[in-house]
């Protein structure tokens, strides 16, 4: 056997492992998801696919029991897509409160006006037509179409990362988007059966959410305990991972909000239509995100018609 193949036999053996180990680990994660589930309105098939993707864009960087009161809110005031594609952007702005990151209420917005546009007011159940929405990324799309629609396919958060790459690699998960390694072990480790890969995701992330957190995972109230690599190995570099992501300034949020604010003070207006500022940086998600958070401190404005300005 060549060293080649030697190592990727090794690899295979381990991948396999993977599906295995995840295999075992069903049963006890199910039993714990019955009994520890916190009840939300947007689950157990109590509220429509608008429901879910409401809660899945306010619950981005934002704990869920914070999420309730205004989901709660939304949903009564904008029931449907439609409803909410005529409101007046002050009005989600107003609504969104101290949600943060306020942009993700024009972007809602926008969503819900591309939905009645696109799809006739229903939100669609394909992957490709729900990341062309406006603010709907990876992550969005795949809670929808598995925690509504009841499909089979990856749910990868922050949550649902740290726990797979813990329980199943024995290592910290580390930086602040998902590794080629860390897709494929959600991609393998997610049961084949439609009905359980949907139980996975949700498990796995509430898991992460309650129990298995960044800085202090409660390990005696883990259902995987007895089974989990990280815990076996000694908790490895547990913690390490905002310490290292804040060292680096390229391509941070810093460096965006930076050039943000760069932009602004060379025109003489001090003001950039929306179309403009997205020539700033090309990560629209990353840089919608930085101009909320200069909206949040006070260091611009947003404009009605989604122009910035120094205030
Ligand atoms: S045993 Fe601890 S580290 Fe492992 S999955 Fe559970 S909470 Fe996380």
């Amino acid at each position: 056997m060549t060293d080649q193949t030697a190592v990727e036999s090794v690899e295979e053996t381990v991948e396999e492992s993977v599906e295995e180990t995840s295999r075992m680990l069903y049963p006890l994660l199910a039993q714990w998801w019955q009994e520890n589930a916190r009840d939300f309105p947007w689950r157990f098939g109590k509220t429509d696919a608008w429901g879910v993707l409401l809660s899945e864009v306010m619950s981005q960087q934002t704990p869920m029991t914070r999420v309730l009161p205004y989901w709660m809110s939304w949903m009564d005031v904008w029931p449907t897509p439609r409803a909410l594609s005529e409101a007046t952007p002050a009005e989600v702005i107003t609504a969104w409160g101290t949600l943060g990151y306020p942009r993700r209420a024009l972007r809602l917005r926008e969503c819900a006006q591309a939905i009645v546009e696109r799809h006739a007011g229903h939100v669609p159940d394909a992957y490709e037509d729900l990341v062309a929405l406006p603010g709907i990324g990876d992550y969005t799309a795949s809670a929808v179409l598995a925690f509504h629609y009841q499909q089979r396919i990856p749910v990868l958060d922050t949550n649902v990362r740290r726990v797979l790459t813990r329980a199943l690699d024995g290592q910290e998960s580390r930086g602040r988007s998902a590794t080629a390694r860390e897709k494929q072990l959600a991609g393998r480790a997610l049961p084949a059966d439609r009905a359980r890969s949907v139980l996975w995701n949700q498990a796995t992330m509430e898991l992460g959410a309650t129990v298995c957190t960044a800085k202090n995972p409660n390990c005696d109230a883990c259902p995987l305990r007895a089974r989990c690599a990280f815990a076996a190995a000694g908790w490895p570099g547990l913690g390490q991972k905002r310490t290292r992501a804040k060292q680096s300034f390229a391509g941070t949020n810093r460096q965006v909000r930076g050039l943000i604010l760069k932009a602004l003070r060379a025109e003489p207006t001090h003001e950039l239509s929306y179309e403009r500022v997205r020539g700033v940086w090309a990560d629209a998600v990353q840089l919608d995100a930085c101009i909320a958070s200069l909206d949040e401190d006070g260091l611009v404005v947003i404009r009605a018609d989604h122009s910035v300005a120094l205030p």
